[in-house]
């Protein structure tokens, strides 16, 4: 190959950083724009999923992840209010076996911090918003807030659920409030509690949900408690909320809830925003990775390790054909567009079983966890065999798929 390939990089979240790493395992020269002054994770939890855990492994990370993981026993399905078991998921002892690696915990600031980890300082330009791209032949050109630019390549809108990067190429879209929004908080603990199982919890009522598990190897837990409103305007981490709104939501719901609403501190809420899957993510020298080209609920843990994935694929896809980069980024499309567009399909499908409302509708859920679960506990509970089977690594770039 003649020249180094170069990408640049917009936005340094989770997507970003991966996309970095990954490129510059591969030998690709990369630079990394972020509009904040510095590296900023927000205080939650975050499920690393086998299927991710793969990609950060081939990505160097697998002590590292060790060190900063909680391995959650199975994935548990609980009446919200007598805390009654429907589903049992096992998942220490079977992941491995099942899918090929262990199922994880993680606080989304450590997770950040370790593909960030020996990263070299260079690469990367904080206080740096893009405001559009321009195509330029065989190149493509960021432009950013201060009038400068940077042209390579290849621009990878790695900019999040309201890319400018996925705008300048395919015009503002509005997306659809979904009628549900959720409040997070992460719960420190010396020692862990007895109303805290180590598992991760999904606790299931009328037009509500709540999910808990352990991150920091154990110090301490993550909420995410979802519910459903019909007024919400902003699509953000950091609306504060306070405990007291938290509990007054929750209201009524079984104590091992409630005794942990109530340890709380800092609390915040997010309006839950959806979109419809893209066609496309890619114009001449541009192209999407990340919530900047599939934004997803959160019902299956996926965003992230979407994310994770889609940088892997990516890079290779470039390390394989170099300069070509229309056939790059077909073979990048047509393997992580059918995955991520199915994945955002079911993850809409997920909100609306677990929010069943009346006692019937619940009994019948229920009962078809227990009977899937009897021959199977991979196929009843969240049924996400078919995600977490799924390696990225493996993905050959020299045999095209065609986008669906
Ligand atoms: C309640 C909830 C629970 C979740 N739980 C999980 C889970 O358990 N597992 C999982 O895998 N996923 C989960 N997710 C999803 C996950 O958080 C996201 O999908 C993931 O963080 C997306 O990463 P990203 O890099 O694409 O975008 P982001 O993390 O949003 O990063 C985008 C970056 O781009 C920067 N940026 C934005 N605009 C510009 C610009 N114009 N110029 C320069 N920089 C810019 C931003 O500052 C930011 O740093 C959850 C999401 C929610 C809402």
């Amino acid at each position: 190959m003649s020249k180094t390939l170069t990408v640049g990089i917009i936005g340094g979240g989770i997507g970003g950083v991966a996309l970095a790493r990954a490129l510059l395992q591969a030998g690709i020269e990369v630079r990394l724009f972020e509009k904040a002054a510095a590296f900023g994770e927000v205080g939650a939890g975050i499920q690393m999923t086998p299927n991710a855990v793969k990609v950060l492994q081939a990505l160097g990370l697998k002590e590292g992840l060790e060190k900063i993981a909680f391995l959650p026993q199975a994935l548990v399905g609980r009446n919200w209010k007598t805390a009654q078991e429907n589903f049992r998921t096992p998942l220490a002892g079977e992941c491995p076996r099942l899918y090929g690696a262990p199922f994880y915990h993680v606080h989304r600031a450590d997770l950040h911090a370790l593909l960030a980890s020996d990263l070299p300082a260079d690469i990367t330009q904080f206080n740096t918003g893009c405001v559009g791209v321009e195509q330029r032949g065989d190149k493509a050109a960021a432009l950013f807030e201060d009038g400068s630019e940077f042209e390579a390549d290849l621009i990878v809108g790695a900019d999040g659920v309201r890319s400018t990067v996925r705008g300048a190429l395919f015009g503002a879209e509005a997306p659809n409030f979904t009628g549900k929004m959720c409040y997070r908080a992460v719960v420190p603990f010396e020692h862990m509690p007895d109303f805290v199982s180590p598992d991760s919890s999904f606790w299931m009522g009328p037009r509500a949900h709540v999910v808990t598990y352990y991150v920091r190897c154990g110090a301490a837990v993550n909420i995410v408690a979802v519910t459903e409103t019909s007024n919400w305007v902003e699509e953000s981490w950091s609306v504060p909320s306070s405990r007291e709104e938290l509990l007054g939501v929750f209201s009524g719901w079984h104590e091992n809830v409630i005794k942990l609403f109530e340890r709380t501190d800092t609390v915040f809420k997010w309006g839950l925003f959806d979109r419809d899957p893209m066609k496309t993510w890619s114009v001449g020298h541009v192209t999407l990775l990340g919530d900047a080209a599939h934004p997803m609920l959160p019902f299956l843990s996926q965003g992230a390790a979407m994310a994770i994935e889609d940088a892997f694929v990516l890079a290779k896809a470039l390390a394989a054909k170099g300069h070509d980069i229309p056939a790059a980024l077909a073979a990048y499309e047509g393997e992580r567009l059918p995955r991520t567009s199915r994945v955002q399909l079911e993850s809409r499908e997920r909100g609306k079983t677990y929010h069943k409302q009346s006692r019937f509708a619940q009994f019948k859920r229920d009962l078809s966890y227990k009977i899937k679960g009897l021959f199977n506990p991979h196929a009843s509970g969240i049924q996400a065999s078919w995600v977490y089977a799924y390696n990225a690594t493996d993905f050959d770039p020299n045999r095209v798929k065609t986008a669906a």
